[in-house]
């Protein structure tokens, strides 16, 4: 593999846990460009034909997380791995087989060398749900999972229970739930990941960046709430 060209990082103090997986709508050659004028950047970057790049050596802490939040822990760039990939619609349209087939193995390769729990292994949405839309609602988290990369429910059951549960469900699998609006936006990028036909695609990738929360989102819908709390069964 190439030789880490990108800039940013910091000194690794803390023990690698995470994996978090991004995209940006940039050609693997202008993410080099881009990331190094906008001080930002990730370990690895695979481009638009699925070659893995190297970013940041995984002995330094990559620039790539931002403010961000799971499972009580803040500032996940210490403890964490990043992957970039390159995809015009930012993830919404679905990935080339290519650049799956390259991910996959660079996943396995790195939960295993730092033996991350499934748990961790998490989109930028799901830590930094009020400002990052990536990987997108087409990011292939099922297949992953199936790989041995993060989880995914298994079961069917649906129950009804108070609203609260919501808020606990969201809370229990890492998601931000501290005040009512990163709520709102930590049920929005659990509809990205798990229930992806609630998310509404947008053709302006630029709108999209600045809008990553739609005005009438309501997360109490009772058909996404059920499905919420299925998930929950099966995930606990
Ligand atoms: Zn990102």
């Amino acid at each position: 593999m190439s030789e880490p060209k990108l800039k940013f990082f910091d000194e690794r103090k803390t023990p690698i846990d995470m994996l978090v997986l991004h995209c940006s709508a940039l050609s693997g050659a202008e993410m080099f460009e881009v990331f190094n004028a906008q001080k930002v950047s990730a370990h690895y970057i695979i481009d638009e034909n699925g070659q893995v790049l190297s970013g940041v050596d995984e002995a330094k802490c990559a620039w790539h997380a931002g403010k961000s939040f799971w499972r009580g822990r803040e500032g996940l760039n210490s403890c964490s791995v990043g992957i970039e990939i390159s995809s015009p619609s930012l993830g919404q349209e679905p990935y080339s087989e290519k650049q799956i087939s390259a991910l996959i193995p660079l996943c396995q390769k790195i939960i295993a060398k730092y033996k991350i729990p499934a748990f961790n292994i998490v989109g930028h949405s799901d830590i930094a749900p009020l400002r990052k839309v990536d990987p997108g609602c087409a990011f292939p988290w099922e297949r992953l999972a199936q790989e041995g990369i993060g989880w995914w429910p298994k079961g069917k059951e649906a129950t009804s229970s108070a609203a609260a549960d919501v808020k606990e469900l969201l809370s229990s699998i890492g998601y931000d739930t501290r005040d009512d609006e990163v709520l709102k936006a930590s049920a929005y990028a659990f509809c990205r990941r798990f229930l992806p036909q609630y998310v509404k695609k947008v053709d302006d990738v630029s709108y999209l960046i600045e809008h990553v929360l739609p005005d009438n989102f309501d997360f109490m819908r009772e058909d996404i709430f059920l499905t919420a709390l299925f998930s929950a069964n099966v995930f606990f």
